[in-house]
């Protein structure tokens, strides 16, 4: 999983090109936001469903920015000591009523004692984050989540496994490629940005997938004493 210097290069390019429009975008969407918020009041009945369309397109505009500056125009991380297990149980806290939602539990598994790394809790939080959502969008209800934790000699490993629907061989490559996606309001985003921060992590990412069986993401980062 790990990219070559020249397609990173190439996506570096492209991203801050693309960023800069990307910025330009959202200065006008927050004026259609506010501005159509002032038309609800007003609204007659057959209206009110154009306004939920509106509003609903206008939200999925924002997360593809939102995303996609994530990947193109990273905030600089702010790496400091942190304890990962305390990033797990956050992140396990942050996703569960999403969970709830689709009538999954999430099963969590932490280690004894510390689980330090040198790395920025927020952007790790980012990365788990989008590997549960992935994982609860991938996973019928009543199915298992399990994240676990446990050490290996090149780190701590965080696992976070699903029993949906799987990921066919030949599609795990397009995984890391910005855009991919099977979802309907998928933006294929949550993958490259969760990857990269890894990357600056200087950690690892290994998927095993099996179709209709389940996907087991282990992320691997380096400890710290
Ligand atoms: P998005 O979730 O917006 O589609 P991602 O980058 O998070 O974008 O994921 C890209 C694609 O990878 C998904 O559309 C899906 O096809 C596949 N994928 C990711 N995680 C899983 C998973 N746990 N199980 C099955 N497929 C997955
Ligand atoms: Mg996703």
């Amino acid at each position: 999983f790990i990219r070559k210097a020249n397609e990173h290069d190439t996506l570096k390019v492209v991203g801050q090109l693309a960023a800069g429009i990307a910025h330009e975008i959202r200065n006008p969407m927050t004026s259609l936001k506010g501005f159509i918020q002032l038309l609800e009041p007003n609204l007659r009945e057959h209206q009110k469903m154009y306004f939920e369309v509106i509003n609903s397109e206008l939200k999925r505009v924002e997360t593809i920015m939102t995303e996609f500056l994530m990947l193109a125009k990273p905030k600089k991380s702010v790496f400091s000591k942190i304890n990962l297990k305390y990033v797990i149980q956050e992140t396990i806290e942050i996703m569960k009523p999403q969970a709830t939602l689709h009538d999954l539990e999430i099963m969590y598994e932490t280690l004894d004692g510390e689980c330090h790394v040198f790395g920025d809790a927020n952007r790790l939080k980012q990365v788990f984050i989008n590997l549960i959502k992935n994982a609860i969008e991938a996973t019928p209800a009543k199915g298992n989540i399990q994240v676990g934790m446990s050490r290996k000699a090149s780190g701590i490993m965080v696992s976070v496994s699903d029993s949906g629907c799987g990921i066919p061989k030949g599609k795990l490559e397009k995984l890391k490629e910005p855009f991919f996606t099977t979802k309907e309001n998928g933006t294929g985003l949550g993958l490259p940005v969760s990857l990269n921060i890894i990357a600056e992590h200087h950690g690892t990412v290994d998927v095993k997938s099996e179709l209709n069986k389940g996907t087991i993401f282990d992320i691997c980062l380096p400890a710290l004493q």
